[in-house]
C-alpha cells in the first residue's frame, strides 16, 4: 500500500472560545428559530429565512458581512449571536486516484466532550463525483466483516452535523459559484459540479437516525439551496424493515440494502440485524419500496467474502432471490481490516459470481476499490485515520513528503 500524496488540513487556527452558535447545516424552521431568537418580527422571518438560505447554502459565504441583500443593522446582530463556521478539517488526504478523505471533528456538545470525530469521502468519476457521509458515530449493530461494527455507537449526528459534511466537501472543492478549485482538482463531466451524488455509506446505520437524516435530506435537496436531487441520494441500510417504507414516503430518495447473503443462517452471522428482520420481510419492503420501478431500483449491496458468500450456488439464489424487484447489484471486493477473520474472494471468482448475475439480466458491477491508498475504503473509515493522523498530523507540520513516505512504509 503506497500513500503518495498526503495533504495536510490547512493549518488550524487557534481555536477561539466561542459562545456564538453556527448556523450551517440548519433547517428552514432551525433558521426561522435563530431570527426569532435575535428579535426579528414574525412577519419578517420567512424573507429573511430565504435570504439567509440563499446565502448560505447556495453561495456557501463564511461571513455575515458578505450578505449584501441583508441590512446592516441585521447582518451584525446575527454575527453576535452566531457563526457560519464549519466544522475543523483536522486531515486530509488526497488519493492517487483524486479520491478525497477528510477527517471532521464536530463541534463539541458540552465541557467534557472533545468534539465527535467522523470521516467523509469524496470520490470523483467521469461522470460525477460521489460523497460518501455518515450519518452516526460509531454504529449498534455488529455487522462481522464491518470495522465499524467493531465501535460502540457514541451518539447519532444531528441534522447540522450531516449537511455541514457536505458544505465542508463543497467548501474544500470551491464547489460554490465564484469560488477557485483547488490544484488539480478533477471537475466530474456533469455541468461542472464536484458533488453531483451522496451516499448514506459512512459510519452508522442511517435509519436508526432517521430524524436526523431525513431533516439534512430535507436541506440538501432543497432546489434553492444545495440542490441536490431526491434522485441523487442514496440511503443505504443493513435492513430495519419498518422503516424502509417511511423512508420512501418521507424522504423519497433511493435505497440501498447491504444484503452481503442469501441464506438466513449466514445472513444472521454476517448482519446479526437479520435475526429480527429476515430475509424474506427484508425483501418483501422493497418489493413495496414507495415509487421502486425500472427507471429507480433498488442497489443491493453484496460484500465478496472468500469462501463464505461466493459460490456460484450463492450467486444462482441471489439471482432467485431478487426476482420481480427491480434491482441493481453492487459486488463490493472485501476491504480488510485488521484482526478480521475474513478475506476477500479471488479475483477470478468475483468475475464468475458477477458473470452469473449478469447472465440473469442484471448489470453486476464490481465496485472498484477506491481510494485505497488512503483508506477510504466504506466501514473502516475513522478508526484507521485516526492511527495513522496522529502520527502524520505531527509530521505534516514539518515536513509533508517525509511524512508521505513514513506512514506508507509502516
Ligand atoms: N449501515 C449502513 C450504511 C453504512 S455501511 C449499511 O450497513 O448499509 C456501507 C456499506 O459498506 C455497506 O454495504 C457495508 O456492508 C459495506 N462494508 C462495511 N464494511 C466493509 C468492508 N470491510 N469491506 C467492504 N464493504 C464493507
Ligand atoms: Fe453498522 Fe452498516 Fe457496519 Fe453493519 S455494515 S456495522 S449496519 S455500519
Amino acid at each position: 500500500m503506497t500513500l503518495s500524496v498526503l495533504e495536510p488540513a490547512a493549518p488550524a487556527a487557534e481555536p477561539v472560545v466561542t459562545s456564538r452558535v453556527s448556523l450551517i447545516g440548519r433547517t428552514r424552521a432551525g433558521l426561522g428559530d435563530a431570527l426569532a431568537e435575535i428579535g426579528v418580527p414574525e412577519k419578517e422571518r420567512r424573507m429573511r429565512v430565504g435570504q439567509l438560505w440563499n446565502w448560505i447554502y447556495h453561495y456557501g459565504v463564511r461571513d455575515f458581512s458578505a450578505m449584501t441583500t441583508i441590512g446592516k443593522g441585521l447582518r451584525a446582530a446575527l454575527g453576535e449571536r452566531f457563526t457560519l463556521d464549519l466544522p475543523e478539517v483536522t486531515a486530509e488526504q488526497v488519493s492517487t486516484d483524486g479520491t478525497r478523505k477528510w477527517l471532521i471533528r464536530m463541534a463539541s456538545t458540552g465541557p467534557r466532550d472533545r468534539g465527535a470525530e467522523i470521516e467523509c469521502v469524496y470520490i470523483p468519476e467521469v461522470d460525477r463525483g460521489t460523497l460518501c457521509v455518515s450519518s452516526q458515530v460509531g454504529c449498534t449493530l455488529t455487522c462481522t466483516f464491518c470495522h465499524t461494527g467493531t465501535q460502540r455507537l457514541v451518539r447519532n449526528l444531528t441534522c447540522e452535523e450531516i449537511v455541514a459534511q457536505l458544505m465542508v466537501a463543497r467548501d474544500r472543492l470551491g464547489d460554490f459559484p465564484n469560488r477557485a478549485k483547488p490544484d488539480g482538482a478533477f471537475v466530474p463531466n456533469d455541468g461542472g459540479r464536484f458533488v453531483s451524488n451522496i451516499v448514506f455509506m459512512g459510519m452508522g446505520e442511517p435509519l436508526y437516525n432517521f430524524d436526523g437524516v431525513r431533516d439534512a435530506i430535507d436541506v440538501i435537496s432543497d432546489n434553492e439551496g444545495l440542490s441536490l436531487g431526491r434522485r441523487r441520494i442514496t440511503v443505504s441500510t443493513s435492513g430495519v424493515v419498518p422503516q424502509i417504507g417511511p423512508l420512501g414516503h418521507e424522504m423519497g430518495t433511493m435505497l440501498a440494502i447491504s444484503l452481503h447473503a442469501v441464506r438466513d443462517e449466514l445472513r444472521n452471522e454476517l448482519v446479526p440485524l437479520n435475526k429480527k428482520y429476515p430475509i424474506a420481510e427484508l425483501l418483501e419492503a422493497c418489493r413495496t419500496y414507495p415509487g421502486v420501478s425500472n427507471a429507480k431500483r433498488i442497489t443491493f449491496e453484496y460484500v465478496m467474502l472468500k469462501g463464505v458468500n461466493d459460490s456460484d450456488a450463492d450467486a444462482r439464489e441471489l439471482v432467485r432471490l431478487l426476482k420481480g424487484i427491480p434491482a441493481k447489484i453492487n459486488l463490493i471486493p472485501f476491504n480488510p481490516w485488521p484482526g478480521t477473520k475474513y478475506e476477500c474472494s479471488d479475483w477470478d471468482r468475483i468475475e464468475r459470481f458477477s458473470e452469473i448475475v449478469f447472465r440473469a439480466g442484471y448489470a453486476s458491477p464490481v465496485r472498484t476499490p477506491r481510494g485505497r491508498d488512503i483508506l477510504a475504503a466504506c466501514g473502516q473509515l475513522k478508526s484507521e485515520t485516526e492511527k495513522l493522523s496522529a502520527r502524520a498530523r505531527l509530521m505534516l507540520d514539518q515536513d509533508e513528503a517525509a511524512a508521505a513516505a513514513a506512514v506508507a512504509a509502516e
